[in-house]
C-alpha cells in the first residue's frame, strides 16, 4: 500500500512532522511493533497517523481496526485528531476507545454466551461496595477498601474465588477470598457485572469460546493500544486474544510512566511483549517535541534514579527555556494564593489564555483549597480526575429513584434505590429476588409482585420489597406512566411535585443526618437540594415530564464528562489523570515528602526486609508519577511545597520532596516565597494590580 502514498488527498498528509523513526513505526505492518520512548515523543502521534495510515492508504476498513486508552478524555482527545486526520466516510465504525468501553461493547454483543441477560446490569465502585459491605458486615471503612481493593486485584489478575482462597495466607486475605466468593454469587444473582469484569469477562469469554473469538479476530484487523505501560494481566490477555496468531498490533509505553501498579498494572507486560512475541519490531524515540531543554533534563535527572527496563535517550531542540522555580510556603492556603496569583499575573505577561495554565497536585483532598483561591480570584477552571456533582453519592442516590421510575429494567437503580435509606431490605433478599428474577428473565422490579417469590421469602422480607414497589409503581402512575401505556390515566402531575413528594417520602435529609457528622450532612443534603431545584427548574423551563428529566439528566451527565468545547480555564488535575497531556505552564503543588512520595501506611508489620522491599518499590511509583507531572509541562514548570500542613486538625511540619533535590535544579533551587507570604491580602491584591499593569 505504499505505492499509493503519492495520491494524497487534500487533507494533511500522513507522515507529515514525523522522524524517521514515527515514520517506521507508522508504516511497519509486517507484524507484532512495540513503540518504547519517553514522555513527549510522539507516541500518541504515531498512533493516530497509524490509524489515518491503515485507513486512508492501506485499503483497512474502519469497523476493523481498534484503538485504546486509558482515559476518555485520551480517547476523545485522540479521536479528534484522527477526524482532522481522515474522511469521514473512511472512518466509519472505527473503535476509539478505553479498555472499559471496549469491554461493555463485546459484552452487549456477546451477552448470551457469557451467560447474562440482554439487559444485564453494570454496577459502580459505589454499587458494589455496598455489596461488599454487606457481606462483611463491617462498617470499617478502611477494612472495605481494602477488601475491594484485593478482589479487583485477584480479577485483574484473572483470579477466580477458588484461585485467591488458595493463594491467600494472612486471616484478612483469607477473609477477602470468602468475601470475594461471595461477592461473585451476588453479582452472578443480580445478573450484573462490575467494572473489573467488563475486561475480564470478555477476555475470558474469548479464551473459552472458539466461535467468538473467531468473530471477534476476524473484526479486529488491526489493534493499536496507547499508554501499554499501564495495562493488567487481564487486558493483556484480551490484547492477545484479539489478536490472535496474526498478532497485527502496535504498542506504545514508556516504562518510566506506569503509575498503575497500585491497580494490578504491571510493567513486566512490557518485556514480556518481546519475549510472548519474538519477532516484535521494537522501535524507540529519542526526540521529545514537547518541554524545553530545562524541564527535560530535570525529568531525566529525577528518574535517571530508578532502576530501568530499557535504556532510553531523550532529548529536545525547543530551547534551553526559563528557569524552574521551586516556592517553599508556610501552609497550603498560602500555597493556593500564590499559585492563583502566579497564574493571574503570568496569563497577563505572557498574554497566554487561561487554558495554557495547569495546576497538578497528588491527592484529590488538595483540590479543595486550590479551587477557593482560584475562585476568590474570579480565575475559571476546570477540575478533571475529581468527582463530578453527577458522581456524588447522595446526587446518585436520588437520581437512583428517578432512573427506576423511569425504566423497570434498571436493576442497578433498584438495588440502590431500595438499599438506600435502609428499609429493612437486606443482601439475603436480594439475592433470592434477584435469582427469581434471573430465572424468570424479568427485572428486580416485576419480579417483586410474583406470587412466585411468596414461597420462597418470609413474609418479614417479602413485606418491605412490597411496599417499596408499591410505592415505586404509585409515583410511576403520578409521573404519567399509566398515560404513556395508554391505559386511561390521570395525566402526569407537574416533576417538581413529584420530585419533592418524593424526597420527602424517603426520608433523605433524615438518613444524612443519621449517618454523618452535622456539617457534612449538611453540604450533602445542600447538594441534593441543588439537584432537585436544578431539575425542577428545568422541567417548567422546557415544560418536561419527570420521565424526560431523566433522560435529560443521563445525557448531561454525559456531556458533562464528554465537555464537546474546551473552555478557555485553568486546568485542575491529579497527577494520575494528567497522563499524556501536555500543557504550556505548569504548576505543581505539595511537591513535599509524605504527599509526593505518597507513603501511605505500612500495613506489612512484622517482616521488615519485606516492609522495605514494598517501600522501595512505592517511591519507584512516585518518582515516576514525578517524572508523569513534570515532563506535562511544554514552556515553564513552578514547584511548591509546605513548611506546614493541616492533617486531621493538626499541624504538621513537612520537609521539601527528595524529588527537588533529584532534579538537579542548583542553586536557584528554594526561591523564599516570603515576600508575598507576609503581605496581608490587601497588600496581595495591589501587587498583583501593579503586576497587572506592567
Ligand atoms: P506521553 O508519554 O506524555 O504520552 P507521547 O510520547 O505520547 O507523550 P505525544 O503526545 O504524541 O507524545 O507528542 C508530544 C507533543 O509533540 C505533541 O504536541 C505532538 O503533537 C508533538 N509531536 C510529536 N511528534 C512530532 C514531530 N515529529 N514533529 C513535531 N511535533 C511532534
Ligand atoms: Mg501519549
Amino acid at each position: 500500500c505504499m505505492t499509493t502514498q503519492l495520491k494524497m488527498s487534500a487533507s494533511e498528509s500522513i507522515g507529515q512532522g514525523m522522524n524517521p523513526a514515527q515514520k517506521e513505526a507508522v508504516l511497519y505492518l509486517d507484524g507484532p511493533c512495540l513503540v518504547l520512548a519517553g514522555a513527549g515523543s510522539g507516541k500518541t502521534r504515531v498512533i493516530t497517523q497509524k490509524i489515518a495510515y491503515l485507513l486512508r492508504e492501506c485499503g483497512y476498513m474502519g469497523r476493523n481496526v481498534v484503538a485504546l486508552t486509558f482515559t476518555n478524555k485520551a480517547a476523545r482527545e485522540m479521536d479528534e485528531r484522527v477526524k482532522t486526520l481522515v474522511d469521514r466516510k473512511l472512518s466509519k465504525g472505527l473503535i476509539i476507545s478505553t479498555f472499559h468501553s471496549l469491554g461493555v461493547k463485546m459484552l452487549r454483543e456477546e451477552a448470551r454466551n457469557a451467560g447474562l441477560k440482554p439487559t444485564f446490569s453494570i454496577l459502580d465502585a459505589d454499587d458494589a461496595m455496598s455489596i461488599i459491605q454487606e457481606l462483611l458486615a463491617t462498617t470499617d471503612k478502611a477494612r472495605l477498601r481494602h477488601v475491594q481493593g484485593i478482589i479487583s486485584l485477584w480479577k485483574n489478575a484473572l483470579l477466580e474465588p477458588d484461585d485467591a482462597a488458595r493463594e491467600a495466607v494472612t486471616p484478612g486475605d483469607v477473609e477477602a477470598a470468602n468475601i470475594y466468593r461471595s461477592y461473585a454469587a451476588t453479582l452472578a444473582a443480580y445478573q450484573a457485572v462490575d467494572f473489573d469484569d467488563l475486561i475480564r469477562i470478555p477476555a475470558l469469554l474469548l479464551a473459552s469460546n472458539e466461535e467468538v473469538r473467531t468473530r471477534w479476530q476476524n473484526r479486529v484487523r488491526y489493534l493499536l493500544v496507547d499508554e501499554y505501560q499501564d495495562t493488567n494481566v487481564c487486558q493483556y490477555r484480551l490484547v492477545q486474544l484479539l489478536t490472535g496468531s496474526r498478532a497485527m498490533f502496535t504498542a506504545v509505553g514508556d516504562d518510566d510512566q506506569a503509575i498503575y501498579a497500585w491497580r494490578g498494572a504491571t510493567i513486566e507486560n512490557l518485556a514480556k511483549l518481546t519475549t510472548d512475541y519474538p519477532n516484535i519490531k521494537l522501535i524507540k524515540l529519542e526526540q521529545n517535541y514537547r518541554s524545553v531543554q530545562r524541564i527535560l533534563a530535570a525529568a531525566n535527572q529525577v528518574i535517571e534514579k530508578n532502576p530501568k527496563l530499557f535504556d532510553k535517550k531523550l532529548w529536545s531542540d525547543l530551547g534551553v527555556g526559563e528557569p524552574i522555580l521551586v516556592s517553599a510556603m508556610d501552609g497550603e492556603e498560602q500555597e493556593a494564593e500564590s499559585i492563583a496569583m502566579k497564574v493571574s499575573a503570568s496569563r497577563f505577561e505572557r498574554q497566554a489564555q487561561w487554558k495554557d495554565f495547569a495546576i497538578l497536585y497528588r491527592s484529590n483532598h488538595q483540590s479543595r483549597i486550590l479551587e477557593q483561591a482560584l475562585r476568590n480570584l474570579k480565575i475559571p477552571y476546570t477540575i478533571s480526575g475529581g468527582q463530578s456533582f453527577f458522581d456524588k453519592t447522595e446526587v446518585r442516590d436520588v437520581l437512583s429513584y428517578l432512573r427506576l421510575l423511569a425504566n423497570d429494567d434498571d436493576d442497578p437503580a433498584f438495588i440502590r434505590a431500595a438499599t438506600t435509606p435502609k428499609r429493612g431490605i437486606g443482601q439475603a433478599t436480594l439475592q433470592v429476588l434477584g435469582q427469581y428474577a434471573a430465572s424468570r428473565e424479568i427485572s428486580l422490579l416485576a419480579a417483586v409482585a410474583e406470587t412466585g417469590l411468596e414461597s420462597l421469602l418470609a413474609p418479614r422480607q417479602l413485606d418491605p420489597l412490597r411496599t417499596f414497589a408499591e410505592f415505586i409503581r404509585r409515583m410511576q402512575w403520578r409521573a404519567g406512566r399509566g398515560a404513556a401505556s395508554g391505559k386511561d390515566a390521570a395525566p402526569a402531575e407537574p416533576a417538581g411535585v413529584i420530585l419533592d413528594d418524593l424526597v420527602e417520602a424517603i426520608q433523605y435529609e433524615r438518613h444524612l443526618f443519621e449517618l454523618f457528622e452535622e456539617r457534612p450532612a449538611q453540604t450533602r443534603w445542600q447538594n441534593v437540594l441543588e439537584l432537585t431545584g436544578w431539575l425542577k427548574r428545568k422541567a417548567e423551563e422546557d415544560n418536561m415530564t419527570l420521565f424526560d428529566l431523566v433522560q435529560h439528566v443521563a445525557l448531561v451527565t454525559m456531556l458533562e464528562r464528554g465537555e464537546e468545547e474546551e473552555p478557555d480555564a485553568v486546568k485542575m488535575s491529579t497527577l494520575h489523570a494528567s497522563k499524556g497531556l501536555e500543557y504550556p505552564h505548569v504548576y505543581l503543588a505539595g511537591v513535599e515528602e509524605g504527599l509526593l512520595p505518597h507513603l501511605g501506611k505500612d500495613d506489612e508489620v512484622g517482616d521488615p526486609a519485606r516492609a522495605a522491599e514494598n517501600l522501595a518499590t512505592r517511591i519507584q511509583e512516585e518518582r515516576r508519577l514525578m517524572y508523569v507531572g513534570i515532563t506535562r509541562a511544554q514552556r515553564s514548570l513552578n514547584l511548591s511545597w509546605c513548611k506546614r500542613r493541616r492533617r486531621a486538625r493538626e499541624d504538621l511540619v513537612r520537609e521539601p520532596s527528595r524529588f527537588i533535590e533529584e532534579m538537579g535544579l542548583g542553586d536557584v533551587r528554594v526561591q523564599e516565597d516570603e515576600a508575598t507570604a507576609a503581605m496581608n491580602p490587601k497588600e496581595r491584591m495591589a501587587m498583583l494590580k501593579a503586576l497587572l499593569k506592567k
